[in-house]
Parts: C-alpha cells; sequence; structure tokens
C-alpha cells in the first residue's frame, strides 16, 4: 500500500535545520554579503519568484521616469533662449541647446518604446533601463568634461547617486554598471581637463561612486525584500493551505476576469465520494492527506497554464483557457480518475478514492461565472446520482 503521509520525511527536515544552525559564522557572514550583493538579501528562488513584478515596477518607473526627463530638458532647452550678457554663457548654452534637444528625445522614444514592452518581458524591460540611464549619464559626462571642462562637474555625482534609484535590478550588477560608468568619467575627465581639477574630479568620483554603491545596495536590498514579502502574503491570501491549490475566492477571482475577457475555456467542478466515511473510518489525518493527494493528481493532470483549486471540504475545481473538444476533456478527466484510484489505496483492499466531475464548456450564453457554475453544479450531482466515480457534461452538451 502506498502511504499517503509519512513522519520519516518530517524527522529529516527538523534534522535539517538542525544542520543549517551548526554552520561555520565566517561562511554564514559570507553567504550574507553575497546573498546580498546577488540576491538583494533573500533566497534565489524568492528572487526569481518576484523578477516579474519587479520587472513590472521597473517598467511603469522606466516611463515615468523618461516623461519626467523629457519635461526636464525641454525646460533647459527653451531656457537657452533666455537672453544673457555674457558672451561666454551665451556660447555654453548654443552648444548645450543641441543636446537638451537631443536628450528630450531620447526619452519620449524610451517612453514610446516602455510602454510598447509586455509588462513580462524581463530581460527587454531590464536591457532598456540601463539604455535610459546610460543616456543620461552620457549626458551627464559631456556636460561634466567636453562642454565645460573648467569647472568640476556636478550633474554627474547627483546622477551617480541619483539614478540607480530608478532601477531594481540584481545589486551586484548595478555595481558594476556605475563601475563601468565612472571608469568612462575617469577616462573623459583625464581627457578634457587640466590635471588638477582631473585630480578633483576623480576623488569625487570615487567618494560619490562608495555613495552609490552602498546606498543602493541598502535601497535595493529593502525593495526586494518588499516585493518578496508582498508576494508572500499575496500567496497566503489565495493559497488554500491544505491541497497548495487556490481558495475559493482567488478562484472565483481569476475566472470572472477570465470569463469576462475570453468568454470561453472549460470548468470542471468535482467532488470526493463518500468522503465522510473516510474522515469516519479511517480518521481525519487520513482524511487530510487524501486531499492532499487528491489536489496532487490535479496538478499534475491540469498543470499550468490551467488553474486550479479547493473550493472547500472536499471540492476542487479546474479552469482550462481552451477551447479543447468534448473527446480530449474526457481524455483527461479519465486520466486523472484512474490517477487517483491508483495513488491513494486505502487500507481496506476493497475500498479506494474516487471522485465525480460535473463539466461545463463555456459558450456564448454563459455571461458570467454564476451561470458557469450553476450548469457545472448540477453536471455534477448527475454523477453523483448516477452512482458516483464518473463525470458529466452540463444538459445542453448531451
Ligand atoms: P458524496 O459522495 O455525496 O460527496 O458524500 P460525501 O460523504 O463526500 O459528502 P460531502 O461531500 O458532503 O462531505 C464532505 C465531507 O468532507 C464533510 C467533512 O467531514 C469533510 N471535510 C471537509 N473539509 C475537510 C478537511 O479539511 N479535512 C478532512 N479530513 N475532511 C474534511
Ligand atoms: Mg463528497
Amino acid at each position: 500500500m502506498k502511504q499517503l503521509f509519512s513522519y520519516e520525511r518530517v524527522a529529516k527536515r527538523i534534522a535539517n535545520i538542525r544542520l543549517t544552525k551548526e554552520c561555520d559564522p565566517i561562511k554564514n557572514i559570507l553567504s550574507i554579503i553575497k546573498k546580498a550583493f546577488i540576491y538583494g538579501g533573500v533566497e534565489k528562488k524568492e528572487f526569481e519568484d518576484v523578477e516579474c513584478s519587479l520587472s513590472i515596477k521597473n517598467r511603469n518607473t522606466l516611463i515615468y521616469a523618461s516623461c519626467a526627463f523629457a519635461l526636464l530638458f525641454l525646460g533647459m532647452f527653451l531656457s537657452t533662449y533666455l537672453g544673457t550678457d555674457s558672451e561666454a554663457l551665451s556660447s555654453l548654452r548654443l552648444r548645450s541647446r543641441y543636446m537638451y534637444l537631443l536628450v528630450m528625445f531620447g526619452c519620449i522614444c524610451v517612453t514610446f518604446i516602455a510602454k510598447k514592452i509586455p509588462p513580462k518581458r524581463n530581460i527587454l524591460i531590464l536591457i532598456t533601463c540601463y539604455l535610459f540611464l546610460t543616456g543620461l549619464f552620457f549626458f551627464a559626462i559631456w556636460c561634466g568634461t567636453c562642454n565645460q571642462p573648467y569647472y568640476p562637474s556636478v550633474t554627474f555625482c547627483v546622477f551617480l547617486v541619483a539614478l540607480p534609484f530608478l532601477i531594481i535590478d540584481r545589486p551586484y550588477r548595478v555595481s558594476l554598471y556605475l563601475l563601468c560608468v565612472c571608469f568612462v568619467y575617469i577616462f573623459c575627465s583625464n581627457r578634457y581637463k587640466e590635471a588638477e581639477l582631473f585630480r578633483l574630479d576623480a576623488l569625487n568620483c570615487i567618494c560619490f561612486l562608495y555613495l552609490s554603491t552602498a546606498v543602493g545596495l541598502l535601497t535595493q536590498n529593502l525593495r526586494i525584500s518588499e516585493a518578496v514579502q508582498k508576494r508572500l502574503i499575496e500567496k497566503q491570501r489565495d493559497m488554500d493551505p491544505l491541497s497548495g491549490l487556490l481558495n475559493k475566492s482567488a478562484f472565483e477571482r481569476y475566472i470572472c476576469q477570465a470569463v469576462e475577457k475570453k468568454g470561453h475555456g472549460v470548468f470542471l467542478i468535482m467532488d470526493i465520494d463518500d468522503f465522510k466515511l473516510v474522515n469516519d473510518t479511517y480518521g481525519h489525518v487520513y482524511g487530510d492527506a487524501a486531499i492532499r493527494m487528491v489536489a496532487d493528481c490535479i496538478k499534475k493532470v491540469f498543470a499550468s497554464p490551467a488553474v486550479t483549486g479547493r473550493f472547500g471540504g472536499d471540492e476542487f475545481v479546474v479552469y482550462l483557457d481552451e477551447d479543447t473538444d468534448k473527446n480530449s476533456i474526457a481524455e483527461r478527466i479519465s486520466t486523472l480518475q484512474s490517477l487517483i484510484r491508483t495513488t491513494a489505496e486505502l487500507p481496506s483492499r476493497e475500498a479506494s478514492i474516487t471522485v465525480s466531475i460535473g463539466v461545463r464548456r463555456i459558450n456564448s450564453h454563459d455571461t458570467n461565472y454564476i451561470k458557469i457554475l450553476d450548469h457545472a453544479d448540477k453536471a455534477l450531482y448527475r454523477s453523483k446520482r448516477l452512482g458516483k466515480n464518473r463525470f458529466s457534461f452540463s444538459n445542453e452538451e448531451d
């Protein structure tokens, strides 16, 4: 007989927790630093879990920041038309005018590009973010070196500290990027400025790079761990703790949106047969393990992008976002039913766990979720009436 739960597995997990606590302290500190630079102070899996939401944040920040910078450069461009008596200043303004215009158009282009990128294209969004920052740094380097070689550059130092706030990425990547930018700046400063001014610029650059890396590491860590916490809260809100499937309210929220948007798909509702008897005969611990096992089978047969949930008690639901024909749905349901039957054998050999299922293929008459649930529910109760351990399609399809 296959065991539905195992005390050995729990004991092993406890032993593992003890082992991690006994680790070398130096190794611990090194691993904390490594984690802070690579994954923003969270675990690799946690970071990967929130990458998508970070990328949406990056995209929104990019759209907002590129608009704000476009307006800033428009203002600076217009200000060059204000009259001045100083000849040196007016020639400087003339040179800057076209650069402001160029950077402003660059920012407008970034706004349009960022709006066009789908929110889930993490890498594309990150590349656009870095390109945007590179454009702004290029402007700051040009301002502080070849355009004004007789003054220490202020814009670059301000940008060095402020611009990393516009991106959320692995802290080591942001730091390496800033280091490269500083090398380019020092190279340009050496080329265009007197030795004394160059030394001052280099010193400023090192100080601000240090400041930017330290503040950046802290803020990236805070923002990444905030995203992880948010994800955890969302998971706890949406997940049924026993089965690991979506809970009723999360599932209903999802299916309502899907029906409204797409108007097609397949809805399945299933109920374990004679589950009260399983609880009464073998106890609730066994009953809980059976619920987990049924959920695992559902996850196996109806893997993502299918949406799976537990409505509470011994009721489970599945939503398939596809216009599948009747035969292939029937095939998948039969696979699920036989998987459940064979995975969970009850202690008494004659009995086993079975489920009854009601199916509704969503069509244009199903204008809302309540109607779909009602149709599927009726089909489920027909399966129960006809002797359980079977599936039925809703009336109109028979
Ligand atoms: P039917 O074939 O008609 O579905 O009969 P049934 O005995 O399964 O009846 P029903 O579906 O109404 O019973 C659901 C039972 O599920 C009632 C309750 O004891 C049990 N149950 C509900 N939630 C849990 C749970 O979280 N864990 C366990 N072990 N049992 C639960
Ligand atoms: Mg039942």
